[in-house]
């Protein structure tokens, strides 16, 4: 199956991120796993080595003892072929032979031999030829034998004491040799020799379980508690040493083949470590078996004594602790590491923590500024709101000052107008109570009721003109509540002289209100708005007035439309300026539309205006509508 480059690039981040991670820990694993295995094995070592030392100085005594009972078994005869001295028959047979001097010789040494426990004691003459021995009576018997060429016997009839261990040449037992030079004053007549065993010494060791040998002046393992290793020689044999042992028949016809370990270690002076082929199991290759040998001389004797120690238990238990010492050093690795990650967590925690303080400090420390240049701007604000209420309520006294001359202004405006008004009915009553007068003396009463009808009716109009100047030229506040209808007909009736002189067609097309503004303020806009439609239509033919309303969810639109000659371009954007007026001489004061804008802005409506295309001006009053449930002030009536 081929795989595309696309198909690589497709391989999740997730999975990629893991090549990273192993690349990261393994070194650190690694080189933990060596470190483990270094002290395991540094603990596998020293314990081998505190252990083979306690072993060999163990082993040390125990060769001791067992050095000491090998010599002791060897000399327990060392004395037996020098009592032979003491025999007379021994001497004189070795003087002159004869059949019975030999029987008789023979039959003491039978019963000696047999004494003793020895193998075979026997007597030879200075040629080396056996004259008698202990085992006369046995078909392998020595008697007349030739054994001059035993080393025993040329030591002995030397002078010297004959030791030797070999294989007997007859018997082809083996056996320990000891041979003493029999003397007569002075001389050397012939050879006693005692032949003892040693087995005993390797049975002993067996039932002991003790692997220990004893090896010759030639190197050749003459005692040895393993039988496999009897007769083998501990180092290589040179031809001639061979071809000598081979001619002395010391060990009869044995191969004398080479011990050879598998393996072998010098330790210390007389000490060493050597492995021998174990036994293992049938049909598999020898296990190799460890020991720890030590070797030291016997007395009187060229002969080591080799002391083999098994080391596998030793073996065993530097492993044991090897391994022990390698799982507490993982152990303490692994803890180390556990405590350096909780180190470096806490640590980082620690870090997070400060880093924290800090950023709340910070935090503080920036809110405080924040709060202390809050509490500043705060100040000043106050300080503002207050100077801004302080300038509000100039401005309101201003206002109403200005309201207040204005209202004084169209009062005075009117003045001739109102006098003509009052002048009329006042010489209309003149006339009627005179001539009541005189109805009344001529007794016509009727007519006199008629002219005092007339009278009241005159006297009331007269009254209903001074309340509505009265009401014009009151203080009032910006808070209260207008009927439309009401302001409607007391501006109507204020200017109904006017009306009279040049008639108007007046439409009316509003709908009853209640208005958030105060009555006599409305009444106010409302003179001043259709009095200037008035002025402004003075001097055509068809005049026209009309007054539309309609109310648009909480708010009332009132529009005053009159078809006059409109406003001039020029003079539109100036028309709410204060004392801006077009009208000659003493007629305008211009401050009609100004008062009544700040008016309608005072009680939260507008006025504003519109210039439309057929001609004439279109002002446009809004106002807030009261709801239908608020509360009506008490004194106030409702509206019809
Ligand atoms: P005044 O009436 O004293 O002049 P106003 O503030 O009431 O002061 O009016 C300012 C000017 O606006 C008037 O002089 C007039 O030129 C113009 N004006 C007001 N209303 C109308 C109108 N309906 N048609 C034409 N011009 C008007």
């Amino acid at each position: 199956m081929e795989c595309s480059p696309a198909s690589l690039r497709t391989v999740p981040s997730a999975l990629t991120v893991k090549p990273r991670l192993v690349r990261h820990l393994l070194p650190p694993v690694i080189a933990m796993i060596l470190v483990v295995l270094g002290c395991g094995y540094a603990g596998f070592w020293i314990s081998e080595r505190a252990g083979i030392r306690a072993l060999a100085e163990s082993g040390e005594r125990q060769l001791e003892l067992n050095a000491r009972a090998v010599e002791s078994e060897i000399n327990k005869y060392t004395y037996l072929p020098s009592l032979l001295e003491l025999e007379s028959g021994v001497g004189r047979l070795l003087l002159e032979p004869d059949a019975q001097r030999r029987q008789r010789v023979n039959a003491y040494l039978e019963g000696l031999n047999q004494r003793a426990g020895s193998l075979a004691i026997y007597v030879l003459d200075t040629g080396g030829r056996v004259l008698a021995t202990s085992n006369w009576r046995e078909a392998g018997s020595y008697l007349g034998e030739d054994l001059s060429f035993r080393a025993y016997f040329q030591d002995a009839v030397h002078g010297r004491p004959g030791r030797f261990y070999g294989i007997g040449s007859t018997s082809g037992e083996p056996g320990y040799y000891l041979a003493h030079g029999l003397r007569v004053h002075g001389r050397v007549i012939g050879v006693a020799v005692v032949k003892v065993r040693l087995d005993a010494l390797e049975e002993r060791w067996q039932r002991a379980r003790l692997e220990a040998y004893v090896s010759d002046e030639n190197g050749i393992i003459i005692l040895s508690s393993d039988p496999a290793r009897r007769l083998k020689a501990i180092r290589p044999l040179d031809d001639d040493t061979r071809e000598r042992l081979a001619r002395s028949l010391q060990y009869y016809w044995w191969a004398l083949d080479e011990l050879r370990p598998l393996g072998r270690a010098a330790l210390s002076n007389g000490v060493e470590q050597i492995s021998f082929p174990g036994k293992g199991e049938p049909g598999q290759p020898p296990v190799p078996v460890n020991y720890l040998a030590q070797s030291r001389p016997l007395g009187d004797t060229p002969w080591h004594l080799t002391l083999l120690t098994p080391l596998q238990d030793e073996r065993r238990e530097a492993v044991s602790h090897g391994t022990l010492v390698a799982v507490a050093v993982a152990l303490l690795a692994f803890l180390l590491i556990a405590w350096n990650e909780r180190r470096k967590v806490l640590a980082t925690r620690l870090a997070a923590r400060e880093a924290l303080q800090q950023a709340n400090s910070e935090l503080e420390r920036k809110i405080a500024e924040r709060t202390a240049d809050l509490s500043a701007s705060n100040a000043r604000l106050t300080a503002e709101i207050h100077e801004r209420r302080q300038a509000e309520d100039t401005l309101r006294r201003a206002q109403d000052d200005l309201v207040q001359a204005g209202k004084l202004a169209v009062i005075g405006q009117m003045s001739t107008s109102i006098a003509h008004e009052l002048n009329q009915p006042l010489a209309a009553l003149r006339t009627l109570s005179g001539n009541t007068i005189r109805f009344l003396q001529r007794g016509a009463l009727d007519t006199a009721a008629t002219n005092l009808d007339t009278i009241n009716e005159l006297v009331d109009r007269m009254g209903r003109i001074t309340a509505s100047l009265r009401a014009f030229a009151r203080r009032s506040d910006d808070h209260g509540e207008a009927c439309l209808g009401k302001a409607v007909d007391a501006a109507l009736m204020l200017l109904h002289p006017r009306l009279q002189r040049t008639p108007v067609t007046l439409v009316q097309t509003w709908q009853e209100a209640r208005l958030a503004i105060d009555q006599t303020r409305l009444e106010q806009i409302l003179v001043n708005l259709i009095a200037n439609a008035l002025d402004a239509m003075a001097t055509q033919d068809a005049r026209r007035l009309v007054l539309e309303g309609s109310a648009e969810g909480d708010r009332y639109r009132l529009r005053i439309r009159d078809n006059g000659p409109g406003i001039a371009p020029a003079d539109r954007q100036r028309l709410f300026e204060p004392f801006f007026t077009t009208k000659p001489g003493e007629q305008g004061l211009g401050l009609g539309l100004t008062l009544s804008a700040s008016l309608a802005t005072a009680a939260g409506g507008s006025l504003s205006v519109e210039h439309p295309e057929d001609g004439g001006t279109v002002f446009e009053l809004v106002l807030a509508q009261v709801p239908a449930a608020a509360p009506r002030p008490q004194e106030e009536t409702p509206c019809p």
